[in-house]
């Protein structure tokens, strides 16, 4: 398999040259040049696969560079049942990605049973185990520089935690996390994992981290990576789980599935995106916002009006508090028929800040027709009846993020079609609105009780770009 770009003007590459990268050269995203297919045969045959069958056999479609016995040991090793082992809603932690059923019809499929309790642990653990492999093949090193305000950083340190030729130097805004977040992360004592609490908000922890990616010589000398949400693997990672829950969904691969996703960057919906383009049987993939509602206002509309930081609201769903989507740009590849010159031009306006519209272009009606789209979003009020109506309706206690979903979800549910709704975290994740929602304390997964009394090991720095290099430049080497 080989990438191209969505710009269309860089040179092709295989997966490992894609893997530890982000952009492409021309500032575009990877994409394979064509999907890989499943026919109903193939269908019918992964039907009965379990989890790392099932990684197997889309994953080795699209790292077809890595040796095959190589990648099923890296997926082997990655999807246990002691890896998602922090199911509290009595599920089987051996499916992976249980699918819970709230009643016919209804469900959600765990995703959020990882380490650090959302769902981007199922793509960053088999990131981690990737990254390892891929460096010490050339025995080059990797120090991956982020900046978090949660989801995203703590997954990256519970993936890269302990690994090989690499480290992780994470930003995150001092004081300014959930104590559960704060300490999920800051709790971690291996030595190759460096929490910086930097005294300013996550746009200053997000200003520094561009301000030493833009220093190329910097960047080269210590080998400076990233691990956002538009890298290929992982969203490729991410299109194995709606292949499980559509057959665990289902009893024939005669029936068709809707997905309803709570989305930020679009990178979970756009994995289930390309698994439709592969051949699954999905019927709708609604795209759930909350108040940030830049995606649910192009699927509406079909104009894409990215938002300025100061426009970003700051919400009980924090995960999903962007002011841009930035894997949008695979999808709208797909629908202009991967027409790179016209994606080009459309980013060149977003990258100016400006809108586009593809209302009267003939391409947005496809949006829905051909690729089964449809969206909704919600607010703090929605969210906190929505947890209440799970917790009442069916004893299930649901976080934020779930509920932007499962909201969605019940205005678009058709009759003899499941419907799916991704959980992307475990309520004990953003236990204050679920307390403000339920009245009580989210459950927390064995072992987890105590997590904020756990020694705690970071450094504070100021907003200082020069200081933050020295920083890297004392540990790094
Ligand atoms: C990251 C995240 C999302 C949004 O996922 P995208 O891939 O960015 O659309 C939703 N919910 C939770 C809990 C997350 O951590």
């Amino acid at each position: 398999m080989h990438y191209l770009s969505t710009r269309g003007q860089a040179p092709q590459k295989r997966f490992t040259e894609i893997l530890l990268g982000g952009l492409m050269e021309d500032g575009g995203l990877a994409m394979p040049v064509q999907y890989p297919t499943f026919s109903r045969a193939d269908l019918d045959a992964m039907r009965g696969m379990d989890y790392r069958q099932l990684a197997f056999a889309i994953l080795s479609r699209f790292a077809d560079d890595i040796p095959a016995d190589d990648l099923k040991a890296l997926i082997d090793r990655t999807y246990t049942a002691d890896v998602y082992r922090n199911t509290v809603s009595g599920s089987d932690a051996r499916d992976i990605t249980p699918l819970y059923t709230l009643e016919s019809d209804l469900h959600l499929l765990e995703l959020s049973n990882g380490p650090t309790l959302a769902f981007k642990d199922m793509a960053m653990q088999l990131l981690g185990n990737l990254f390892e492999y891929a460096l010490a093949k050339t025995g080059a090193e990797l120090n991956i520089f982020g900046a978090t305000s949660g989801d995203t950083g703590s997954s990256a340190e519970y993936a890269m935690r302990g690994k090989r030729g690499i480290r992780v130097f994470m930003l995150s805004p001092h004081q300014k996390m959930s104590r559960f977040q704060t300490a999920q992360m800051f709790s971690l004592q291996d030595p190759n994992i460096f929490n910086i609490a930097v005294r300013g908000v996550f746009d200053d922890c997000q200003d520094m981290v561009k301000a030493v990616s833009n220093d190329l010589d910097f960047k080269a000398r210590y080998r400076i990576g990233t691990v956002n949400s538009i890298n290929w693997a992982r969203v490729s990672a991410q299109v194995v789980y709606y292949f499980k829950g559509y057959f665990a969904a289902t009893k024939s691969n005669d029936e068709q599935v809707s997905f309803t996703v709570p989305s930020g960057n679009f990178g979970n919906v756009c994995a289930g995106h390309i698994a439709r383009m592969m051949g699954l049987p999905i019927r709708h993939l609604v795209v759930a916002t909350n108040e940030n509602d830049v995606l649910d206002e192009f699927f509406r509309t079909g104009v894409y009006r990215p938002r300025a930081t100061a426009e970003t609201l700051h919400t009980t769903s924090p995960s999903m508090d962007i002011s841009k989507a930035s894997n949008f740009e695979r999808f709208i590849y797909d629908l202009t028929g991967r027409d790179a010159d016209r994606v080009r031009a459309l980013w060149g306006e977003v990258d100016r800040g400006r809108p586009f519209d593809l209302s009267d272009s003939g391409l947005f009606g496809k949006v829905a027709s051909d690729y089964g789209f449809q969206s909704g979003s919600s607010n703090h009020a929605h969210r906190l009846a929505t947890m209440r109506l799970a917790q009442a309706r069916w004893g299930r206690a649901i976080d934020t993020h779930t509920a932007d979903g499962l909201k969605v979800a019940l205005e678009r549910r058709e009759a003899g079609v499941p419907m799916v709704v991704l959980e992307t975290a475990l309520p004990a994740k953003f236990s204050e609105t679920v307390v403000e929602a339920l009245g009580r304390e989210p459950v927390r997964p064995a072992g987890m009780e105590n997590l904020e009394s756990l020694p705690q090991r970071f450094e504070v720095m100021d907003a200082d770009v020069a200081a933050m290099k020295a920083f890297i430049a004392q540990h790094a080497d």
